[in-house]
């Protein structure tokens, strides 16, 4: 564990994060969070990626209201537009796709981001371990969605060439079950008094490993043997599974579920199951992935959609219950629409900006994509009639003259250091709804009120690219779930060959694994977890994360052989203080319970040529909404214009 860490990106992650809120922005204004890692392509960047240094100073610069202090006089930039999308994640590059359909191959557009990289949370991981080429994704996992793609949201995904349907051709399903492998829990000794791998006695299929493997009751016994869990806790985990009880007897299957909506899981197993706090602690994390929260705060109503345990014997009715998350709501027709590209929906983001600026990335098809390298230098060009223009913070959106009959809109950015201004006929702000207040001042109140209240998850999504996978053959796992740990799941890559990428097939080759974290603050509302989670984030140094990291596989891994300092190769940070789109919760917010307009609906109008795309305009963390909120948007500014 001491030995030197050698990959360590020290002055990315270190110095300036810690320092970060006392400094003036345009110190840290950069083209580049780290020149030397990497410089002409940015997917091969280690170290602290996702919100990573020089990304997102201007901005916070601005929330804090000093960003004018020392901002100068904007220079004008002379450049005008048909259309500004403030923004390059898939929102706003399908945005820039949709408004040249309805205005013509023509139109002059211009897309800002604040990154170093295109495509939002949908960012792109390279590794290379001698001789191996590895892919990993940094945020957006996959094409999949617990509600059906929309119409317009499927039509866009067979536009950019993708077959979801053909999916099953490259992934290779069975291969970590073929050598035996399958998903466990570690139990570890600050929450359950050992560190301990045990077997999952209820490994749900699909995810990042795939082939998660049946329940069988030989699982369930053989967990019960092995688990540090307390004789009593046992024995509650087998009453939870196999004596059903109605807990609310007399009361109609929609009572029921009214009372489940407005109680957590977490409560649910102490107070109303009478379950020992054990159970608590190792189901605590298992929402993490889909929320960002714990069973603390995600509703029992949610647990039953997601078949946990204790709910049988209240025979409720499938139907889905009032304030129900559209995630725990089954679907077997969204759950069929599923494909993962190596690097995740980065591949989307890719064939989009190919679209835009075709002599960006080479070739022709959804599979060719996955090897093909991104040319940096052509995203912002003046002979083409789409530019991208990276590592740029919108700071200020504006009306030149009154909203109902402005002919132009104004939009300022910060880019290394300078403030520039540029015009465009239209804008689609495709950016977090938090940042909007800040930069378009003249919204109505209410409006901004409502893009205010848009929280976001913060996440981290780790990838680590190991030398081999022998270790994990030893222990017998692919997947491991840790409830107590840094990190609460660990996967060995989703094993897909596709476009001429190979994934890794025998447990000596290369692998990259994906590590995830909430950083959630169990015990408070779901909204202020993710704010002080937030705060967690941007001020841990990735010198410690990368310390929790190497801790954590030594304690998981080192028994099947793992050396941290021998077989490890590189580590990528993706860190995402504004992660997932805030997705409504019975427990927290009492509007989505009584139904009417929601705040995401007040948020998203369009206000005279300025129009708001982004998932969270609709409350819903997944790519199909980022799609749906852009075609929404261009099709209300294009309807006016
Ligand atoms: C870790 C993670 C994993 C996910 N996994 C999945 C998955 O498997 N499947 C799925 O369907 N969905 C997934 N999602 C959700 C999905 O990624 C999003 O719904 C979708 O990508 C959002 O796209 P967007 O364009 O709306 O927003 P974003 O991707 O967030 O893009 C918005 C961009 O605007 C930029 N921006 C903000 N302010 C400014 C400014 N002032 N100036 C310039 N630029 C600015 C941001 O930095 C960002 O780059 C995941 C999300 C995260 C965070």
């Amino acid at each position: 564990m001491h030995r030197k860490i050698t990959r360590r990106d020290f002055v990315n992650g270190v110095a300036v994060t810690a320092g970060a809120a006392m400094m003036p922005w345009r110190l840290f204004a950069s083209d580049s969070a780290n020149p030397e890692n990497a410089p002409d392509n940015p997917p091969a960047r280690t170290g602290m990626r996702g919100s990573h240094p020089g990304s997102f100073e201007a901005a916070h610069s601005l929330r804090d209201g000093t960003f004018w202090d020392s901002a100068g006089k904007p220079k004008d930039s002379g450049e005008t537009y048909d259309l500004i999308v403030v923004g390059g994640g898939i929102s706003g590059l399908a945005a820039a796709h949709y408004y040249r359909k309805a205005a013509g191959e023509k139109a002059r557009v211009l897309i800002l981001d604040n990154h170093d990289d295109f495509g939002g949370h949908a960012k792109r991981n390279e590794f290379r371990v001698n001789p191996a080429f590895r892919l990993g994704f940094g945020g957006t996992f996959a094409i999949e969605s617990p509600a059906p793609y929309s119409a317009v949201a499927q039509a866009f995904i067979e536009e950019l060439g993708i077959d979801v349907s053909s999916y099953p051709k490259y992934v290779a399903k069975h291969l970590y079950r073929s050598h035996g492998l399958r998903p466990k829990i570690f139990f570890d000794k600050e929450t359950f008094g050992v560190d301990k791998l045990v077997v999952n006695p209820n490994p749900r299929g699909g995810g990042e490993s795939e082939d998660a493997g049946a329940e069988t009751p030989e699982l369930l016994k053989k967990f019960l043997l092995e688990a540090p869990l307390a004789e009593q806790a046992k024995r509650d985990l087998q009453r939870l599974y196999n004596e059903p009880k109605d807990y609310f007897p007399g009361l109609s299957s929609d009572e029921k579920k009214a009372k489940l909506a407005r109680i957590s899981y977490a409560k649910f197993l102490t107070d109303v199951a009478g379950v020992h706090p054990d159970i608590v602690k190792m189901y605590q994390a298992l929402p993490h992935p889909l929320f960002g929260l714990g069973i603390d705060a995600v509703a029992a109503q949610d647990a039953w959609g997601f078949d946990l345990p204790g709910f049988d014997g209240l025979k409720l009715d499938p139907t889905p219950g009032k304030g129900m998350n559209r995630d725990a709501i089954p679907n077997e027709e969204a759950e069929k629409y599923f494909f993962h590209f190596p690097d995740g929906n980065a591949s989307i983001a890719r064939l989009l900006v190919r679209k835009l600026i075709p002599g960006v990335i080479p070739g022709n098809s959804a599979r060719d994509v996955v090897l093909a390298k991104a040319n940096y230098a052509k995203l912002d060009q003046s002979t083409e009639p789409v530019r991208i223009r990276l590592n740029s913070t919108a700071v200020r959106v504006k009306h030149l003259g009154d909203a109902s009959s402005a002919k132009e809109v104004e939009v300022t950015y910060a880019k290394g250091g300078k403030v520039y201004t540029t015009r465009a006929k239209n804008a689609v702000l495709a950016c977090w709804h938090v940042v909007i207040p800040y930069i378009c001042e003249e919204l109505p109140d209410p409006q901004k009120e409502a893009l205010a209240s848009a929280q976001k998850v913060p996440l981290l999504y780790t990838n680590v690219a190991i030398r081999d996978w022998k270790s994990f053959e030893k222990l017998g796992t692919n997947s491991v779930y840790a409830p107590g740990m840094y990190h609460t799941f660990v996967n060995l890559d989703l094993p897909v060959s596709i476009g001429g990428y190979e994934c890794a097939r025998k447990p000596e080759e290369p692998i990259v694994m994906h590590m995830m974290k909430a950083a959630c603050h169990p015990g408070l509302p779901a909204r202020q977890q993710h704010t002080f989670g937030r705060i967690e984030l941007y001020t841990t140094t990735f010198e410690t994360m990368e310390r929790n990291i190497r801790d954590q596989l030594a304690r998981t891994l080192g028994p099947g052989g793992f050396d941290a300092a021998r077989d490890i190769a590189a580590i990528t940070v993706n860190r995402w203080p504004h992660g997932y789109a805030y997705e409504y919760n019975s427990l927290y917010d009492s509007f989505w319970l009584a139904g009417g307009e929601t705040p995401c609906e007040v948020a998203r109008k369009t206000y005279g040529r300025i129009a708001i795309a982004n998932a969270d305009a609709g409350a819903y963390a997944y790519t199909d909404e980022a799609i749906n909120q852009a075609y929404r948007a261009v099709t209300e500014l294009t309807k006016r214009s």
